[in-house]
């Protein structure tokens, strides 16, 4: 493929968004400040308080908002204590405990914190994709504490609920000075308390959210991608029972490779990965598969293909992870996009998922409300690999460099923000020489297509 593709020239996207295409989730400057007072690995016990500054809405203001709380779905999360303003509240839980509603008083002026006491008592979840789970030595803490975000329910086919950048995270971690973290941000301080435990201090900011895992176990390997981005594989001894030493040895280096490579080529084709760390932890025996975080990528080492799996999650570093979208309501821009990139990173961008037999159940646009769970291979062939297949079209409709450039464009405008799918057929169609709106409408039933402007409008 070339390696010459043109400087994006970032143009605003039009505006407005058509009504379906507005992001519910507020535009709010918020810093989180979470504390895990203990947590132990074994039993999954974790008590923790956390306070939210809510510093400015840069939108309209309001009238009440949504916390997302993951750990409730699986019923894993007790709330002790709820302040808003220094005044202690019993929020309303909705959507069966998931999602914690905070009315805001209309007299409450910017800035306030609003603090909450829980414990999580984290147990082993039957799919294994859980993103806060015990499995095997590993606790997993991902989407673990509540969080903006919108009225939702809980999916069992696309990822949460999408969350806005924060101005940052700041969490504070008292644990056994064995247990080794995997996790979003950098580690600003460890110090040693008194009792024999340690409190590791981490940071991070231009992220969406702050997940970890935790393990006794941890074996950490370190790599640096040409661009200068730190990999960081945390692998177990347990998932490498059945190889010898030096293959296991040569699989994690191939771990570490894959990465980087993907960090290098997503750097050059759509713009560069802004954090200094990638992490890829192994995140138990049940995995099935991958699941991302900002900078922390939960792994399953014995999936195969491997290199598939390394090159999808670091893809997701871009698209949901710095260029976020409404996972819940546009998975082909995640899931799709991810698939794309792991098949085309890795060929050339050759390679496509093959139609299965009967075609694609479920338009490209449906949400999770229109994905039911079973059986697995219908929403994931609707979603991941019809996705792959229509990006893989507008890439071959559009041209390389065109394409390229388009993606360029969408990095330089919606890099720590939410991307809609109006901003993506809009941008292409802007880089485009050829009229993209009637392959749109074979994947789409979007009712705005044909507002959009043709080449030369
Ligand atoms: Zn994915």
């Amino acid at each position: 493929a070339p390696t010459n593709t043109p400087e994006p020239t970032a143009t605003p996207t039009p505006d407005p968004r058509p009504p379906d295409q507005q992001v519910q989730v507020p535009d709010v400057a918020s810093y989180y400040h979470l504390e895990i007072s203990s947590v132990n690995v074994d039993t999954g016990e974790v008590r923790a308080s956390e306070v939210v500054e809510i510093r400015e809405f840069r939108g309209e203001r309001p009238d009440l908002l949504y916390f997302q709380v993951l750990p409730a779905a699986y019923g894993f999360f007790t709330l002790d204590a709820a302040w808003l303003a220094g005044v202690e509240v019993a929020p309303e839980a909705i959507n069966g405990g998931y999602t914690l509603v905070m009315p805001l008083p209309a007299d409450l002026a910017t800035p306030f914190e609003i603090g909450f006491d829980f414990r999580l008592s984290v147990g082993y979840e039957g799919s294994g994709w859980g993103g806060t789970a015990r499995d095997g030595e590993v606790l997993r803490l991902g989407y673990w504490f509540p969080v903006i975000s919108d009225d939702h329910g809980f999916s069992e086919t696309m990822d949460p609920s999408y969350t806005r950048v924060a101005d940052g995270f700041d969490v504070r971690v008292n644990h056994d000075p064995d247990v080794v973290i995997a996790h979003t941000g950098t580690v600003v301080a460890r110090e040693p308390l008194d009792d024999g435990r340690v409190r590791t201090v981490m940071q991070a900011s231009g992220v969406r959210d702050f997940a970890m895992t935790l393990a006794r176990g941890y074996q950490v390997d370190t790599g640096v991608s040409a661009n200068g981005v730190t990999i960081e594989l945390y692998s177990l001894a347990s998932s490498e029972a059945r190889l010898s030493d030096a293959d296991a040895a040569a699989r994690r280096g191939s771990i570490i490779a894959w990465a980087a490579n993907a960090v290098e080529q997503l750097s050059s084709l759509v713009g560069p990965y802004p954090y200094d760390t990638l992490r890829l932890a192994d995140a138990g025996p049940s995995m099935p598969g991958g699941v991302e975080f900002p900078q922390l990528i939960y792994i399953n080492p014995n999936y195969a293909p491997l290199d598939r799996l390394i090159y999808h999650e670091t893809a997701h570093m871009w698209f949901y992870g710095i260029i976020g979208n409404r996972t819940l309501l546009d998975g082909w821009i995640d899931e799709g996009g991810a698939e794309f990139f792991e098949r085309g990173l890795p060929t050339g961008f050759t390679e496509r998922p093959a139609v299965p037999s009967g075609g694609y159940l479920y338009w490209l646009d449906s949400s999770y409300l229109e994905l039911p769970p079973v059986p697995r291979s219908a929403w994931y062939y609707a979603i991941y690999e019809q996705g792959a297949n229509f990006y893989y079209d507008v890439l071959e409709t559009m041209g390389w460099d065109p394409f390229w450039a388009a993606m360029q464009d969408i990095y330089a405008n919606h890099a720590f923000g939410i991307v809609t799918p109006w901003d993506m057929l809009t941008t292409w169609q802007r880089y485009s020489s050829v009229d993209l709106r009637p392959l749109y409408q074979e994947y789409f039933r979007y009712v705005w297509i044909d507002a959009i402007s043709g080449p030369g409008e």
